[in-house]
Parts: structure tokens; sequence; C-alpha cells
């Protein structure tokens, strides 16, 4: 969290033109070699747009521009961040646990396969948490870093930067999520995050479009997990889905070529929420799919993880 050892003077009453300040803070930023904590600092600059940015709201590239005071966007997700679970979790790919998860309730897609289906697409399910109490619950469990999820962490960008900020000494931040984010999301992430927990699940917009509801899937995701390699560091999380072997798992592989990213071919998919209106999904990946992932992987010469459930 390099952007709490960068001092920040801002009016709390500024506009668009906080970002030229925040830009510039930014730059500084990258330059931290040795984390020492400032009283008023860049994150609270961050969690200061971040709150802003609720107003009208464009957090996603779904950009709803509602004040999520009053209505509602997409996500489904107010001001005030839900929380349905939160625990040390031990199923995270084995450098990152323990890893204390906080998932929150809404997403910005509507995944017919999704199997948090019960919070993702019931926003107004969980319990509202404030960031100094989740903050307080992970400094209390035996967890080494804070892993922001869900549904999808997007929408609760605001609450999930004052989480870090409430924190009394530092825990790395992982953003765990389907990476469609605006690029002024992005933006506030940098210098915030530590890790992208990035998915990478279509590698045509007609399959994200169908099965997620997420147009211009391609070209968003693929900017952002380019963003993402510059921020931090980046670990990809490609779900093999039946069928889409040649259509979407060698795409996002290729796109993958050549990035600094470590990539995990994952074969856990199962046919979940609404997939059994989709005959071609409605079952579990074969043996052999996985293994023409994992091959076209190596041939690439990705960095990869494996996984076998
Ligand atoms: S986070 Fe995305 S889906 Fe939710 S209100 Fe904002 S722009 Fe819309």
């Amino acid at each position: 969290m390099k952007a709490m050892s960068v001092e920040a003077d801002f009016p709390e009453d500024g506009g668009d033109e906080l970002f030229e300040i925040h830009d510039s803070l930014l730059k500084e930023a990258k330059n931290v070699r040795e984390y020492s904590y400032k009283p008023k600092n860049l994150l609270d600059l961050k969690i200061h747009l971040a709150r802003q940015a609720l107003k009208n709201c464009d957090l996603c590239e779904r950009k709803c521009r509602v004040d999520r005071s009053g209505r509602r966007g997409f996500c489904g997700v107010g001001v005030e961040s839900r929380i349905a679970s939160m625990f040390p979790h031990t199923g995270e790919e084995e450098m990152l646990v323990p890893s204390g998860t906080i998932f929150y309730t809404g997403c910005t897609f509507r995944c017919v396969f999704c199997q948090n289906w019960d919070i993702s697409q019931f926003p107004e399910r969980g319990t509202a948490v404030p960031p100094k109490k989740v903050a307080q619950w992970l400094e209390s469990e035996n967890v080494i870093n804070a892993n922001f999820v869900g549904g999808e962490p997007t929408p609760n960008l605001h609450h999930i930067l004052r989480t870090m900020r409430s924190l009394s000494k530092p825990l790395p931040m992982i953003w765990n999520s389907n990476m469609y984010m605006s690029e002024k999301c992005m933006k506030l992430l940098d210098g915030a995050t530590d890790l992208y927990l990035a998915d990478f699940k279509y590698g045509n917009d007609e399959c994200a479009l169908k099965y997620s509801s997420a147009p211009d899937y391609v070209k968003i995701v693929r900017r952002n997990h380019l963003l993402a390699e510059r921020h931090a560091d980046l670990l990809v999380r490609h779900l093999v889905l039946p069928g889409h072997v040649e259509c979407c798992s060698y795409k996002v592989l290729e796109m993958l070529k050549g990035m600094n990213a470590l990539v995990n071919v994952m074969n856990q998919y199962r046919p979940d929420y609404k997939a059994c209106e989709f005959p071609e999904i409605n079952r579990k990946i074969t043996e052999e799919e996985y293994e023409q992932a994992v091959k076209k992987a190596k041939e690439l010469k990705l960095e990869i993880l494996t996984q076998r459930t």
C-alpha cells in the first residue's frame, strides 16, 4: 500500500481537479521504497474520490451514472456496502492462504453459471459492516492478506479503501475481481492494491455477452489486465468452460502471452444457477478439455498454476 506513504494536502470540497492532484501524487507513490505512513495521505484522497464517484457512479464500465444514495445501478449496490461473509480462506492459491476474504453482495456481471449467485445477484442480502469493524476482524485473524471479492469488489471500492485505511498495521490488499472496472476505478486502485486476482474467462465478446451480459468484454478486461500488470502483482484466473476451449481458453491464453503474470488454469467449473438453461454449458468440463487448455498454456510458455479438484 504505497499510497499511505505519500502525504496529500487537498481541499475536501474539491471537484474533478482533485484527480490532477491525485495523478501527481501517484507519480510520487511509484518511487516509494520504504513504507512510512503519513497522517493525511494519498489513500485519503483516493477514498474521497471513490466516495465522490458514488454520486454519478462510473466505477465499472457499465457507467450507470446514478446517484447511489437514492438510486441503484446495474449492480444494485447502494452507498452502503453489504457483506455476506468474511473468513480466513484456505482454498485460495497456496501462496495466498490463509487469506482474510471478504465477500460483498452484488455484482457488475450476470454470469448464468455463477457459483456465488445467492450473494452476487442479491445485493440486498448480507449485512452493512463498518470498515473499522472489517479492519478489526482482519487484525484479529491469522491471515496474511485482505482479499476483497463478492459478488464483485468494484461497487464497494470506497468501503474497501476505508477498510485498508482503518488497519493499524500493513496488510497486503488483494483485488479479487471480474476486471470490468472503469479507468477511473483502475486509477484509484493504482498504488493501493498489491495483487490483482483477476478473472479472464472469455476470449470473445459474443460468449461474454451471452453468459455474463458483459458488453465489450475483451477490450475492457484486456485493457485492465495490462494496467494491472503495470500497477501491482497479477495472478490471472482462467476458468475453463465446457465446450469453450477453442473460442475462449485458447484466445485468453494467447492474450496472456508475454505478460508478467502467473496464470491459474482452473478446472472447477460446475453448472450452477441458470446454467441448466444453456444445454451446451450444463455439464462439468472433461479431463481432455482441461488438458487441452493446460497444453496450450505450456506451449505459450505461460507461468502457470494448475488445479485438480
Ligand atoms: S458499480 Fe458499475 S454497475 Fe454499479 S452503479 Fe456503478 S457503474 Fe453501475
